[in-house]
């Protein structure tokens, strides 16, 4: 049984909850754990049943809340090296595991995930992909925060079950915007964010059951506008795509996600 909610999406704060049979982790930890309890029990789960937290990079979005819950309640984190090196100023003494791209790391008894490189104005960030240890197919996919898409990232991502993807910006909403000319660079350059446009294209490479729409501008994204802009390019460019798309708001958590065969 595959149980995921994005609890928070945004530039304000990012944490998504998995559950996998009995392994249960966060991806990310960029909300208060006040917020994290309510926001689980609503879920019908619970920080202390939790394994740890895959942190995806440094920024602030998303890991506010790790400080909390390693130090106390005592939350493992897997994190790469040099993300750690930024991090321990804020976050003190915590239990890390490091990881690297391209090495499985396990969470719990059954969960197997490969870190994936990604390009971001963060000091290593990655992408994850989630499996089993029973099956080889990917369960979910986790690409948030990420300027540019490419090959090797669609090969890793292909036939992935339920694919959490950043739609953070329309791309004429961000043209139009009165954000400074820098910060328009910032977010469209290759270490930027990805557009609902460049989700679209990722989404039809990869075909996912379940493609969740996450990390919304509020000022240059709505959930509406995501989801129209992503539609029309994947009606146009494949008529045989059966993707579901979810998009998360950028105030408040997704729908609950659940899947019995795997
Ligand atoms: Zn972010
Ligand atoms: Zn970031």
């Amino acid at each position: 049984m595959l149980k995921l909610c994005v609890l928070a999406s945004s530039s304000k704060g990012n944490a998504t909850f998995v559950r996998i049979g009995n392994d249960s982790f966060l991806i990310d930890a960029g909300i208060s754990t006040r917020k994290m309890k309510k926001l689980l029990n609503e879920i019908g789960e619970k920080i202390t049943d939790l394994k740890g937290i895959i942190l995806s990079h440094e920024h602030h979005d998303h890991i506010t809340g790790m400080k909390t819950l390693s130090q106390r309640y005592g939350l493992k984190c897997w994190l790469t090296y040099d993300t750690f090196q930024k991090i321990r100023r804020k976050t003190g003494n915590i239990d890390a595991e490091f990881i690297e791209v391209g090495e499985d790391f396990e969470v719990g008894e059954e969960v197997v995930i490969t870190p994936y490189e990604i390009h971001h104005d963060a000091v290593d960030p990655v992408a994850f992909i989630i499996k089993t240890h029973e099956e080889d197919v990917p369960l979910v996919g986790y690409l948030n925060d990420c300027g540019t898409i490419n090959s090797y990232l669609e090969d890793g991502f292909r036939n992935v079950k339920v694919l959490i993807i950043e739609a953070n910006h329309s791309f004429d909403l961000l043209l139009q915007s009165s954000y400074p000319n820098y910060l328009k660079q910032r977010i469209l350059g290759a270490k930027g964010h990805l557009s609902n446009w460049s989700a679209a294209e990722f989404i039809m490479k990869t075909t996912p059951q379940i493609a969740v729409l996450s990390h919304l501008s509020e000022e240059n994204n709505t959930p509406e506008v995501a989801l129209t802009e992503i539609e029309s390019v994947l009606n146009y460019r494949n008529e045989e795509l059966k993707t579901f798309l979810v998009v998360v708001p950028s105030k408040g958590r997704s729908a609950l996600i659940k899947t019995y065969n795997k």
